[in-house]
């Protein structure tokens, strides 16, 4: 088949919305240091991986994996301290539970997020076709704009509400005051993304028994298992339980239920980690703003976005990735986010090659 039948063949098939998407692109990080993606740095002690890979040994990849993941799910409860009642949905990644949320919505549904904020919300929702509106945030400190929030929640009736609790890529979270208000007047279902929550020192885990529409979504990524691709929803069994009718059965493989539920054995070393990220994070962010022109925002995540001195992320984003440092350009997402770009937390090392080059850039 030519190219140009099979084109007419995807435009009479496909849904407008998915011929109008553009893929979700990822840099090839090829030989650099990777500081976009949020990924934890540190690799495992030796001892760890020879007793992981001891306890993979056994596992029977000839059968299929258990549709509940009962053992992962059970440590998982612990560790977050979800009340016993509370029913918990996996997903392949918190990914796939942003889509299952919205696949499960009317058709014609709206899904209210503010912006900027992570962008599957906005993707997932396209690809489905449901009517996704953003609430921009407030400018110089990216707080939810409360007024404008509720406005639209009253106007527009959202199926579902995310707020990413820190927001991705700006890094704060929300005020809590504003966060109630906003479940108190949704219609709908709201979600709050705590997929930070390693680096955060707040969530709203207590809230759930108050709300009969709050779901916590987090995941094991950002702490450190970014491959494995497994986050968790908690929230209300009516909810709940619904979702899972829409769950592929066998969504979490038998190799990350067996990882996953050895390394939140070990969680302890998970901490670890976590706790150097926010040290480093106060490093990283005092360097940032005793450099020129440079203004760090303040983060409650593994990562700092930072404004540029006009017109000049797009270069200086590539003068440190000429210098060995792969980083985030989001300038080019324009609104609050023109001469931004974000750096993910790595080790000391990394982050001083991040400094170095970035200083560089700027005395040039
Ligand atoms: C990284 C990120 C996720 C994605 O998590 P996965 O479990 O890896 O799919 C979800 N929400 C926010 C806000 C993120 O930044």
């Amino acid at each position: 088949m030519d190219t140009c039948s099979a084109n007419d063949l995807t435009g009479k098939l496909l849904r407008p919305e998915i011929l109008a998407l553009t893929a979700y692109h990822v840099t090839d990080a090829s030989g650099l240091i990777k500081l976009d993606a949020m990924e934890n740095p540190y690799p495992w002690p030796e001892g760890l991986t020879t007793e992981w890979l001891e306890s993979l040994r056994h596992c029977p990849i000839n059968r299929y994996p258990d549709p509940e993941a009962k053992a992962v799910t059970a440590i998982i409860r612990q560790l977050n301290k979800l009340p016993d009642n509370m029913p918990v949905l996996l997903g392949n990644g918190s990914d796939e539970i942003i889509q299952i949320l919205l696949m499960a919505l009317k058709p014609g549904s709206t899904v209210l997020a503010p912006e900027p904020t992570f962008v599957m919300y906005r993707q997932i929702s396209q690809s489905l076709g449901l009517n996704y509106h953003a609430v921009p945030l407030q400018a110089d400190n990216f707080a939810l704009d409360l007024t404008k929030t509720l406005e639209a929640i009253s106007r527009l009736q959202p199926g579902i509400i995310f707020l990413a609790y820190p927001n991705n890529p700006s890094g704060n979270l929300f005020a809590d005051d504003s966060i109630h208000a906003i479940i108190k007047a949704a219609p709908g279902l709201v979600v709050l993304d705590e997929a930070y929550s390693p680096f955060a020192g707040a969530s709203f885990i207590n809230a759930l028994p108050d709300y009969n529409n709050l779901l916590i979504m987090r995941t094991v990524s950002k702490l450190g298992l970014a491959g494995l691709r497994l986050g968790y929803l908690a929230g209300p069994r009516s909810i709940v339980e619904q979702l899972n009718k829409i769950r592929l059965p066998y969504n979490i493989n038998s190799l990350t239920q067996i990882s996953v539920e050895f390394a939140l054995k070990h969680s302890a070393i998970f901490e670890q980690q976590a706790s150097a990220i926010c040290a480093e994070r106060t490093r990283v962010s005092r360097h940032l703003a005793s450099l020129p022109g440079i203004t760090p925002y303040p983060s409650s995540a593994n990562f700092i976005l930072f404004k540029t001195p006009r017109g000049k992320a797009p270069e200086i984003f590539q003068a440190i990735k000429e210098q060995g440092v792969l980083i985030k350009n989001l300038a080019s997402q324009n609104g609050l986010l023109a001469d931004c770009l974000r750096v993910t937390i790595g080790t000391p090392d990394e982050n001083s090659q991040f400094l170095n080059g970035l200083e560089k850039t700027l005395t040039y």
